[in-house]
C-alpha cells in the first residue's frame, strides 16, 4: 500500500514539535482545490515552485557576480538551493516542518530581477512614483499573479503559510489579530538566507581575487574559524585550506543558530505555531555571533558589493535596464504578449517593471542588443515584438 497524504500528516503529528506548522492545519489556498492523494499541501507547494518558469530562470540571474562571468560563482539558483539545505537543517534540528521551510526557501528569491541588488535598486528608482520595487514583494507577485499554469486562476495558488513566508520584512497580518512574526519555518529561511550569503559571498569574493585572505585577518570571526580549522592541519595547501575554513565557518554559524534558537524556544515555550507568531523572533544568531557576522557583512559591503573594480559592469547593467524600461514604457507593444495584456490591468509602468524583473541577465543583453544596441534613437516601432518570455 502506498503511503497516503493522511499517513504523512500522521507522521508530522508524531514527529514535529508542537510549535511547528503542520500541513494538516494549513489555512489553505485562495482558490479551493481537492487534496492530493500522496502529498501534503506543503510538498505540493514545493513541487509547484520547482516546476515554475520563474524557478528555472534563477539559473541565469546574478547572485553577486554577473551570470556568465565565471562557472564557479553562485547564481541565484545555487544560492536558493543552499538556502533550502540550511533551512531544512534548522527545521530538522528544531522539530519544525521541513517541507514548509523548503517550499519558502525555494520561492524566496523568485522575484529577484536580473543583476541582483543593483537591478533591484534600479527598478525601485524607475518605479519611484508607482510604488517602487522590492524583490520580496515581487516574489509574492510571481506566485500570486505572474505564473500562468492553471486554467481558472493566475499564479500558483500556494498555501497561506508559504505566501506568509515570502512577506519580508514581515508585515503583521492584519487579518489575524496579534501576529507579529511569520511561522518559525519562515524565520528559519530568513536566517538560512543570511548564513548562506555570508559564507558563499565570502567564498566567491576570495575565488574572484576581489578579496584577499590577508584582509580578513582583521575580522574576529575569520581569525577564530581559521585557527579552529587549520590548527590540526598546519600544512594544507592554500586553496584546500581556504575551503576548509569556509566550511568551518558555515558549520559554526548553523550550529550557533540551532543551539541559540533552541534555547529561546525552550524559554518561551510556544504552545502552537500561532502562539510562536504572536511572539518576537525566535530563530536568531546568538548575540555574540550576530555581532561578528555583522562585522563580516560590513566588510563584504565595502570590499565586495561596492568594489570599484565592478563599477563599469555595474553601470552598464543600470544603463541597460534603464534604457529598456524607457523603451517599453513608450512602446508597450514590444513587450511579450503576456505582459502587453497586463498593461490595461496594471498600467504600463508596472507591466514593464514585471517584464524586466522576470528577465534573466542574459535576456537583458539579448533584448538590449535587439532593440537598442547600435540604434541611436529609441524609435523602434519598426521592430518586431519580443518573444523571449
Ligand atoms: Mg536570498
Amino acid at each position: 500500500m502506498p503511503r497516503s497524504r493522511a499517513d504523512l500528516e500522521k507522521n508530522e503529528e508524531r514527529h514535529l514539535a508542537p510549535y511547528a506548522q503542520s500541513s494538516a492545519l494549513s489555512r489553505g489556498r485562495e482558490h479551493d482545490e481537492d487534496q492530493h492523494k500522496f502529498r501534503t499541501v506543503f510538498q505540493r507547494d514545493r513541487d509547484r515552485i520547482v516546476h515554475s518558469r520563474s524557478f528555472r530562470r534563477l539559473e541565469y540571474k546574478t547572485q553577486v557576480f554577473l551570470n556568465g562571468s565565471g562557472d564557479h560563482y553562485r547564481t541565484r539558483m545555487t544560492h536558493t538551493i543552499e538556502v533550502s539545505c540550511i533551512a531544512r537543517a534548522f527545521s530538522r534540528a528544531l522539530g519544525l516542518n521541513e517541507d514548509l521551510a523548503e517550499a519558502i526557501a525555494l520561492a524566496h528569491d523568485l522575484g529577484h530581477p536580473p543583476f541582483g541588488h543593483l537591478g533591484e535598486d534600479t527598478l525601485h528608482k524607475l518605479m519611484a512614483k508607482q510604488g517602487g520595487f522590492r524583490h520580496n514583494v515581487q516574489s509574492l507577485r510571481v506566485v500570486e499573479e505572474l505564473e500562468l499554469k492553471y486554467p481558472e486562476f493566475n499564479g500558483l495558488n500556494l498555501t497561506w503559510e508559504v505566501c506568509e513566508g515570502l512577506r519580508k520584512p514581515y508585515i503583521p497580518n492584519r487579518l489575524i489579530e496579534g501576529f507579529i512574526q511569520p511561522s518559525l519555518e519562515a524565520q528559519a529561511v530568513d536566517l538560512a538566507d543570511q548564513v548562506a550569503y555570508i559564507c558563499h559571498d565570502l567564498d566567491d569574493g576570495l575565488e574572484s581575487s576581489l578579496i584577499h585572505e590577508d584582509e580578513l585577518e582583521n575580522l574576529e570571526l575569520w581569525r577564530t574559524m581559521k585557527q579552529k580549522a587549520l590548527t590540526p592541519y598546519p600544512h594544507l595547501e592554500q586553496e584546500r585550506g581556504r575551503h576548509y575554513v569556509l566550511r568551518t565557518l558555515l558549520d559554526h554559524l548553523v550550529d550557533d543558530v540551532i543551539t541559540y534558537s533552541d534555547q529561546t524556544i525552550q524559554d518561551r515555550a510556544p504552545e502552537s505555531s500561532d502562539d510562536a507568531r504572536r511572539q518576537p523572533t525566535m530563530i536568531t544568531f546568538s548575540p555574540e555571533t550576530a555581532k561578528l557576522a555583522r562585522e563580516l557583512l560590513n566588510f563584504l559591503y565595502k570590499r565586495l558589493y561596492h568594489n570599484p573594480a565592478l563599477s563599469a559592469v555595474r553601470q552598464r547593467s543600470v544603463d541597460y535596464l534603464t534604457q529598456l524600461f524607457e523603451l517599453f514604457i513608450s512602446h508597450p507593444h514590444l513587450l511579450s504578449p503576456q505582459f502587453e495584456t497586463r498593461v490595461k490591468k496594471d498600467g504600463v509602468h508596472r507591466a514593464t517593471c514585471d517584464y524586466l524583473a522576470c528577465l534573466t541577465d542574459r535576456q537583458v543583453y539579448v533584448q538590449h542588443q535587439k532593440f537598442i544596441g547600435g540604434i541611436p534613437s529609441l524609435d523602434t516601432s519598426h521592430l518586431e515584438q519580443s518573444a523571449l518570455l
